[in-house]
């Protein structure tokens, strides 16, 4: 049984041995790994490109020398100037490993190192910050600090939207960037449009206020996984010192082949100030991670990149947990988008940590993720349930949470 408090800094692969447990058949809601398989597209791009690949008299399998040989780029450019009505360009996108490599890049790029090792006269300079809106990615704190910034955190409005005011008495003239994650993850909430405006405004002033460029690292990541017909506002219309990132992990459910990528907004600066940038970015992606798997590149260009989720599964999914769990008292509201589930214990519950000691016994113990891993104490008393799972599992998951909540039920009768 674990009930260990949350680890201080969890990366993701915390995460992955929070979901381990010694039971025999564990109900596994905790990360979102797609349990749907990519859709029939991916393989046959896939078997055109192996195709392809083996027919070749040279080697395929070399080194990236760079450029845009496969059409990645050029596929990418043209979904996001379709969607978006603005002019990106091929050569200001970079494939990366998935979007963490993609944010790790940027900040690498953007954030200057605190104390400069050649020049030992030189004074500490104090370390840039970051402003990271909670609650976040488990792994975005891990991407700042890694990179020598500080994360500074600003909790969302009651309803999950962007605290403009917050977000703006945040800032200071050390922040270099914002990272701004809608469909968001972990609570499922689409950012609206008015408040993306309202922060392009209050990050336009702040820039004149200390003379400074905040770049906004739009992640939209969840933004294939939409339910009902809503649209996801994006701040391109709005801030042009913008870079949004992107990945296949969760759009077509190919977490374990690394591929994403950034795109770098077509009015980010003057064209030899941006080619200057991505030039920046290129180096330091090579210096860090190399380049993402080209097989994947060679698949994905071959493919059409949006629309091809099966959103009424996941719609299945977290309707059904979101019944069972706002019947047994749970405040959670339905996601608007994501797989994700975010809700507060119900009060019969002291602590998560006593929710969890339940929810781990026996021989089909649940494990879901402590909300403290999303943002600390303030979400001490929430849980995140990722529903990326078969509908069999969701079913297992309420009825135990039906168990779990009858045993409470039971030790607060026999306390009494
Ligand atoms: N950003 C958010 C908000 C996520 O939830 C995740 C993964 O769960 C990532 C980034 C990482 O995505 P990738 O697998 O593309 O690195």
């Amino acid at each position: 049984m674990n009930t260990a408090p949350a680890p201080a800094n969890p990366s993701i692969y915390d995460v992955f041995r929070l979901g381990r447990t010694d039971g025999a058949t564990p109900i596994d809601l905790t990360i979102g790994n797609p349990h749907l398989k990519p859709p029939a597209c991916y393989y046959e791009a896939l078997d055109a490109t192996v195709r392809d690949l083996r027919a070749m008299p040279e080697n395929g399998h070399g080194y990236s020398t760079g450029g845009d040989p496969f059409g990645l780029c050029r596929n990418i450019a043209s979904d996001l100037t379709q969607r978006f009505d603005a002019p990106f360009s091929a050569k200001d996108i970079l494939p990366t490993v998935g979007a963490t490599g993609a944010i790790d890049v940027i900040l690498k790029t953007i954030v200057r190192p605190a104390v400069d090792v050649c020049h030992t006269q030189a004074p500490a300079r104090e370390p840039d910050e970051v402003v990271v809106v909670a609650p976040y990615f488990v792994e975005y704190l891990n991407l700042v600090r890694g990179n020598g910034a500080v994360p500074v955190v600003v909790e969302s409005t009651s309803d999950f939207q962007l605290d403009v005011e917050r977000i703006a008495a945040a800032i200071g003239p050390r922040t270099r960037a914002i990272l701004v994650n809608s469909p968001n993850n972990p609570t499922g909430r689409i950012y609206s449009e008015a408040s993306l405006k309202q922060l392009a405004a209050a990050l336009e002033a702040k820039n004149r206020e200390f003379g400074i460029r905040i770049l906004v690292i739009e992640d939209a990541v969840y933004d294939a996984i939409v339910f009902g017909n809503r649209q996801v506002p994006s701040m391109i219309p709005h801030y042009g010192a913008l870079v949004r990132v992107n990945s296949y992990s969760k759009s077509l459910s190919l977490s374990g082949e690394r591929l994403g990528h950034l795109a770098v907004h077509p009015a980010f600066a003057s064209d030899e100030r941006r080619a200057e940038f991505v030039a920046d970015l290129n180096l330091n992606m090579r210096m860090r991670v190399v380049h993402a798997p080209l097989l994947q590149h060679r698949v994905v260009a071959r493919m059409p990149l949006h629309g091809l989720v099966d959103i009424e599964s996941y719609h299945r999914n977290v309707d059904r947990l979101h019944l069972t769990l706002s019947s047994l008292g749970f405040g959670v509201g339905l996601p608007e988008a994501t797989f994700y589930l975010w809700a507060v214990l119900p009060v019969e519950f002291d602590t998560e940590e006593e929710f969890r000691a339940l929810a781990h016994d026996g021989p089909s113990p649940l494990h879901y993720l402590p909300g403290t891993l999303f943002g600390g104490q303030a979400y001490r008393r929430c849980v995140r349930f990722s529903t990326c799972v078969p509908f069999t599992e969701i079913e297992r998951a309420c009825a135990r949470l039906h168990e779990i909540s009858a045993a409470r039920r039971q030790t607060s009768g026999a306390q009494r």
